[in-house]
């Protein structure tokens, strides 16, 4: 019987108790929460590119650097914008290089949208590189990013604690809800930031139920 190896650990940052390591998912180099996160963030990043867009002019309102106390209009764009923008072209254009040159791929158009639905289609790959956890780090810092700059109506709403527990021990993520408005191409979710837990609207009654009763265990 072959001698059994030390499990390979998630080489992505994480943000509840960053010092616990995590067992990585079979083959990959990212536990199961940071592979089904790393592929809810490249699913998430054209919606969040355009929102950050949006934002970049400030028609002379006061989100434009100012100095305070002076009569000077602040500039009518939005720095912190269209610094996150050119972060975002510049990642997508490295890690989608890196894909197609390892893979012998030709690589997507450079836009936001068409370089995610491409980078989605490698997620597995992705979670499976030795730059896996690099890889992944960098997708969340420019989606939490990108939360920052956005109209706090966008924000994802925090549900509480989770309830799911992971190979036996409780999940220590949060839950959240992404509510899209109408002609948003995504659909509304909830999701964990730790664990692989994601549902979609047709189940957030059921789970509501569900998520409640447990909470009052905990709690009671
Ligand atoms: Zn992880
Ligand atoms: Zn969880």
């Amino acid at each position: 019987m072959p001698r059994r190896t030390d499990p390979a650990l998630c080489q992505a940052t994480h943000r509840h108790d960053p010092g616990r390591p995590r067992e990585a998912a079979d083959g990959l180099n990212l536990c199961a929460g940071c592979h089904a996160a790393l592929g809810r963030h490249l699913h998430d990043l054209p919606d969040l590119h355009a929102d950050v867009l949006a934002e970049l002019p400030t028609a002379g309102d006061s989100a434009g650097p100012a100095v305070s106390g002076s009569r000077t209009p602040p500039l009518p764009f939005n720095p912190r914008a269209g610094d996150l923008l050119s972060q975002m072209r510049h990642d997508l254009a490295r890690i989608t290089s890196i894909v197609a040159i390892e893979r012998g791929l030709i690589g997507p158009p450079p836009n936001p949208g068409a370089q995610c639905a491409w980078l989605e289609r490698h997620t597995d790959w992705l979670a499976a590189h030795p730059d896996a956890g690099a890889f992944k780090d960098v997708f969340a810092e420019l989606v939490g990013r990108a939360y920052n700059v956005i109209d706090p109506a966008r924000l994802p709403l925090v549900i509480g604690p989770c309830v799911e527990a992971v190979d036996g021990v409780p999940c220590d993520g949060m839950l959240f809800a992404t509510v899209r408005r109408d002609g948003d191409p995504t659909p509304s979710v909830i999701y964990c930031d730790v664990c692989p837990l994601e549902l979609d609207t047709t189940q957030w009654h059921r789970f509501g139920r569900r998520y409640l009763r447990a909470r009052e265990r905990m709690a009671g």
